[in-house]
């Protein structure tokens, strides 16, 4: 299965009617770089930079930070790279800030909400990542957006080191392109605003089914809920792709929803522009895509739209894909 699967190496990725996908890699930094290349991904769709910070003593210095981006942008040459801003808190914890302990972390001071507040923190990785942008295509983008605000002064911060920098080295940079995680309902259900500012989406899936459903991603005593395909979910997500199509803005997807086959194909049904997976599912997802032809996905989704649970969509899916 491998084997035949590596040719699919150097094609390109559409689906059987010639709808282009771009499909990108999620990594967590440098190591995983031989991985990426090796499976002819795209592009980057997900730089999770908190494995950076994590399982060690001490912050990573900007220099540090800087050389581990760049050696990512390096080897990805022209292609697109984006990397998320730290997301920590949740499940992740990094010990040695001695963060005060919460209640319910996952609705805590979680990722973003965490940077705004240690601006000095946010800014040394903002200023290492303005420095990497010379040596490559990078995109920001920035995790648990729940408001306008938080977007904005996360993207003001961002390009007020990118003027500081420029100052200090006499030249101009070209424009960063700055997107958000759709990872919460908030963020979906304002996604139309979101998209006037944000140069693209990527939608969360993981965190955006835990926070839709209410069920925590890592309690298996609600696991039940945890329901990818249930109807408040695709109505978000259908939402998220709609709000960033009409304003001209790709949308992508960057949790585990992005390498099934059935939801691929929903996804492509609802216009979905990029799935980024893990390095080794590269390939079987291109293998996916080619296999389906958008307009049937498009019949599908709009069916998936109508159905009672999650279950009904599944079995949807299923006929639909025994169809093409
Ligand atoms: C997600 O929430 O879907 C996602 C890709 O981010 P993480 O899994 O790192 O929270
Ligand atoms: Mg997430």
């Amino acid at each position: 299965r491998q084997n035949e699967l590596k040719e699919w190496i150097g094609q390109e990725t559409k689906t059987i009617d010639g709808i282009k996908i771009n499909l990108f890699a999620n990594i967590k930094g440098p190591e995983d770089v031989n991985d990426f290349l090796n499976n002819d991904a795209e592009g980057v769709g997900l730089y999770r930079t908190e494995f950076l910070y994590m399982n060690r003593m001490n912050l990573p210095s900007e220099e540090e930070q800087f050389q581990a981006y760049k050696t990512v942008l390096e080897a990805a040459k022209d292609k697109p790279v984006i990397i998320r801003t730290l997301d920590i808190g949740g499940d992740k914890e990094l010990s040695y800030l001695n963060l005060p302990k919460e209640s319910n972390p996952f609705l805590g001071e979680r990722s973003i909400r965490f940077l705004l507040k240690n601006e000095e923190l946010f800014r040394t990785q903002l200023r290492a990542l303005v420095r990497a942008s010379q040596h490559g295509n990078l995109k920001v983008m920035f995790p648990m957006i729940t408001t306008l605000d938080e977007f904005n002064r996360a993207k003001a911060l961002l390009i007020e080191e990118k003027e500081r920098f420029e100052a200090e080295i006499k030249e101009k940079l070209e424009e960063i392109s700055t997107g958000i995680m759709v990872e919460t309902p908030s963020a979906a259900i304002i996604s139309d605003q979101l998209a006037k500012y944000a140069d693209f989406f990527s939608i969360g899936s993981n965190d955006l089914i835990q926070y839709t459903m209410a069920a925590d991603r890592l309690n298996s005593q609600v696991s039940d809920l945890y329901q990818p395909y249930h109807p408040s979910v695709l109505n978000l997500i259908n939402k998220v792709i709609d709000s960033g199509q009409k304003n001209n803005k790709w949308v992508g997807i960057c949790g585990e929803m992005a390498c099934d086959e059935k939801s691929i194909a929903l996804l492509i049904g609802f216009g979905i522009d990029e799935l980024s997976v893990t390095s080794k599912k590269v390939l079987q997802t291109r293998d996916y895509v080619s296999k389906i032809k958008k307009t049937d996905m498009e019949h599908l989704a709009e069916a998936a739209l109508q159905v009672d649970s999650g279950e009904d969509v599944v079995y949807l899916i299923e006929e639909y894909l025994n169809l093409t």
